[in-house]
């Protein structure tokens, strides 16, 4: 199968990254029945350099006839005193806004191999694999009215938490949809004893399950499902939230893997009909690291698993996928490791190595 993919570089470590996609694509595109057409484009800081703007219509125009985007990370002190307006957040902002993706895809994934990583201790992390899906365009972080005013001569500052039916719904679908993928085990994430919104957000969501019948659906309350995330988070396979619970247990769960070089996401939007085309875009968890830009110095690891997520969720090519993973497993089991993951015996590589280490791994378990 062919596909078109759009390549944002951005900035820091980001160019550095994505050599390591391609390289690893190369290698894919020459052992699997699989073809992938690369374009770039410019968005951060460096659009603002080249264009005057962090996110360019030509960016927006090439994003939409993608088949998929994958990003690397923006922005860096070099733009800390850009106009609020073109600041490079104002970019990655903008794109998902764009693109439409109101559903955030964030991984907790434990390698065996960097169980030790994590804060908690290693039998409660060691093989976890857990998917956190985000409503990432309404709720509280967009409701109106919010604001800052006067009243009884005192300021007030307030925000409003709405969600309709139908943005419950296609967020619900997509967590179903994953679900079905995986375990088959969903946990609808709520405050339904407290806030009306959450109830029903309950109602929505146990309404949907109806359509997904061979999925288990379970519900807690937000205090409750952040109790759980850490006392025992292998009890979970995807769970679901909107987006303010959503940006607090996916940086909870994050944590669980005690390592951010590690980390991949994906944002996915509407499907096209008239394509069957679903927008999507591929980032890693990381920002663009401008402390170690240019040394060879940064983990592709989220990178390449961000990569990883682009083949498996939006292309379905599923071996592919599995490869590169139980290649980056393998390497990892070897204790090649770049420096923010390393541990006193490591063999220490540089971010390219780190890449061919990768390669040589989907080589060997190919020839096995
Ligand atoms: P950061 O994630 O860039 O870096 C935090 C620390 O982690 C740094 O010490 C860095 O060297 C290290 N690190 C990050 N990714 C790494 C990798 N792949 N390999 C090895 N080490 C890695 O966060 P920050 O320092 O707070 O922000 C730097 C810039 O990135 C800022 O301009 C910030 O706005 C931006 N940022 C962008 C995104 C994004 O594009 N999604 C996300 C977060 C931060």
């Amino acid at each position: 199968m062919s596909y078109n993919v759009l390549l944002l570089p951005g900035d820091g470590i980001g160019p550095e990254l994505l050599s390591q996609v391609k390289k690893v694509s190369n290698f894919l595109e020459d052992k699997m029945d699989l073809k992938i057409n690369y374009d770039e484009a410019d968005i951060g800081g460096v659009a603002i350099d080249n264009h005057g703007n962090p996110l360019p219509q030509a960016t927006i125009d090439k994003a939409k006839k993608a088949d998929a985007v994958l990003l690397t990370a923006i922005g860096g002190d070099k733009w800390a005193n850009v106009d609020f307006d073109i600041r490079p957040e104002a970019g990655l902002l903008g794109i998902r806004k764009e693109m439409g993706l109101y559903a955030n895809l964030r991984p907790a994934l434990v390698f065996d191999a960097l169980a030790d990583s994590s804060s908690l201790k290693k039998e409660l992390v060691s093989g976890l694999d857990l998917m956190i899906v985000r409503e990432l365009t309404g709720g509280i972080y967009f409701g109106s009215p919010a604001g800052i005013e006067t009243r009884n001569g005192e300021k007030v500052g307030f925000n409003t938490l709405i969600y309709s039916e139908s943005e419950i719904e296609r967020i619900a679908h997509v967590a179903f949809k994953l679900a079905m993928q995986r375990d088959k085990k969903l946990c609808s994430v709520d405050k339904a004893n407290v806030l009306n919104v959450m109830v029903l957000w309950r109602e929505v969501v146990t309404r949907i399950s109806k359509e997904y019948p061979q999925v288990e659906l379970s519900h807690l309350y937000v205090d409750n499902a952040s109790m759980q995330l850490v006392r025992n988070p292998k009890q979970f396979d995807t769970m679901l939230m909107g987006n303010m619970f959503g940006d607090i247990l996916s940086d909870t769960a994050s944590m669980l893997t005690g390592s951010l070089g590690m980390l991949p996401s994906a944002s996915l939007g509407d499907t096209n009909p008239s394509t069957g085309k679903q927008s999507a875009l591929y980032e890693p968890v990381h920002g663009s690291a401008p402390d170690i830009a240019g040394q060879n110095k940064a983990n592709p690891l989220a990178q390449l698993l961000s990569f990883s997520m682009m083949l498996r969720y939006s292309f379905n090519e599923v071996k592919s996928a599995d490869l590169l993973e139980k290649a980056i497993q393998n390497t990892l089991s070897k204790n090649i490791r770049t420096t923010d993951i390393s541990n006193p015996t490591s063999v220490i590589v540089g971010t390219q190595e780190m890449g061919d280490a990768v390669v040589k791994e989907m080589s060997e378990l190919l020839n096995k």
